[in-house]
């Protein structure tokens, strides 16, 4: 039941997206200024349900999704989310079942989550300067509070621990080699992500993006690295391994280097509209079909013909535009 798209590349991988809130505000994601006091989320109501989610699942793992990743907002601030874990994990066909989390709340939730059955965990961590770390994240949490958080997701068996890092030119650059070594010395595997121009409310320029090659290069100065194979074609990250064979780290360059050609990733936003790129303007809404009665063979028509008509390639066309496209959907919004 495998479906392509029009450049050939299958559903392989879906991110679904349980929230559009967090209690970060980072400011390349959710910037202080735009998500105060005032910024309206999206109300309960219009959230799919986790049944929801899970019948939209089933249907997407039958054309292929294999791969399942929550993501939002932040996913641990959507209530019981071990409870939509539970609900993922048995259906059949899924090979791997992962969280992205900015880790806040993972002592208290790190072993609900793995009685539920998630089988991976990736914290989004971005420096362990505490004044870096705290100016990016909208001061909304030390790096104390996210290492008690690894360390609960540790405890309770998830390894080894993935770590997302975004790199930001004269923000955190400055301190990645200290993060590499440390990660390396406690077999977690880092993945340092080149800035991206996600949304349109992050006010990003090229400038501000420090290359996969610099930070490769970086990092090698003191800690010699060198290249290894990818682990299957759609793999997004670069991986380079330590010389001395103390672990690994990856490079996702979605600026410098695209690798749309291989993107099988689907999303599904908190209120139930597919997206086939990052970076789309707009989705296709699966909830108003669902709620009005559609059948489990509707909903395959539409998913079917939403991937079937997919062209996208935002992150290759970029190098080749003048300006940022302006119509965008935020990340919080669809996760990453
Ligand atoms: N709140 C969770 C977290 O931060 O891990 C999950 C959602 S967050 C949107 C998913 C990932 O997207 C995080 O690792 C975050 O660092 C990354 N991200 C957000 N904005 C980005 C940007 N402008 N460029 C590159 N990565 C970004
Ligand atoms: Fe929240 Fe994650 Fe976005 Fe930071 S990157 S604001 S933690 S959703
Ligand atoms: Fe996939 Fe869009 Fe990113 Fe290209 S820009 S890799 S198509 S999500």
């Amino acid at each position: 039941m495998m479906i392509t798209d029009k450049f050939n590349r299958p559903l392989r991988d879906l991110r679904i997206s349980v929230t559009d809130r967090c209690n970060f505000r980072c400011a390349y994601c959710m910037p202080a200024e735009v998500f105060g006091e005032g910024y309206r989320f999206l109300p309960r109501e219009e959230l799919l349900s986790f049944e929801e989610i899970t019948r939209l699942t089933q249907i997407l793992v039958r054309l292929g999704a294999v791969k399942l990743r929550l993501t939002g907002g932040e996913p641990l601030v959507r209530q019981d989310l071990e409870k939509l874990v539970a609900m993922l994990a048995p259906i059949d066909g899924v090979d791997d079942l992962a969280l992205t989390t900015n880790a806040y709340f993972l002592p208290q939730k790190a072993e609900a989550l793995r009685e539920a059955g998630l089988q991976r965990v990736t914290v989004s961590l971005d420096s362990l300067d505490d004044e870096v770390f705290q100016r990016m994240n909208g001061r909304r949490a030390s790096v104390d509070k996210v290492l008690e958080g690894i360390a609960a997701a540790e405890q309770v068996g998830f390894a080894p621990i993935k770590i997302n890092t975004v790199v930001q030119r004269g923000v955190n650059d400055h301190t990645i080699v200290d993060l590499a070594r440390y990660a390396r010395e406690r077999g977690w595997i880092i993945r340092f992500i080149e800035y991206m121009d996600v949304g349109t409310m992050n006010g990003w320029k090229m400038d501000d993006v420090v290359s996969a090659k610099e930070i490769v290069a970086r990092i090698d100065a003191e800690l010699p690295l060198e290249p290894i194979e990818r682990n299957y074609r759609s793999e997004v990250a670069r991986r380079y391994r330590y010389r001395d064979g103390s672990g690994e780290i990856g490079l996702i360059t979605s600026v410098t280097q695209p690798f749309c050609g291989d993107c099988s990733r689907m999303r599904l936003s908190p209120e139930g509209s597919l997206f086939t790129c990052l970076f789309a303007s707009e989705g296709t809404d699966l909830r108003g079909p669902m709620r009005d009665g559609a059948s489990d063979d509707d909903l395959e028509a539409i998913i079917r013909n939403t991937w079937g008509s997919r062209i996208d390639r935002y992150s290759e066309e970029r190098s080749e535009m003048t300006t940022p496209r302006r119509e965008k959907v935020q990340m919080y919004h669809i996760g990453g």
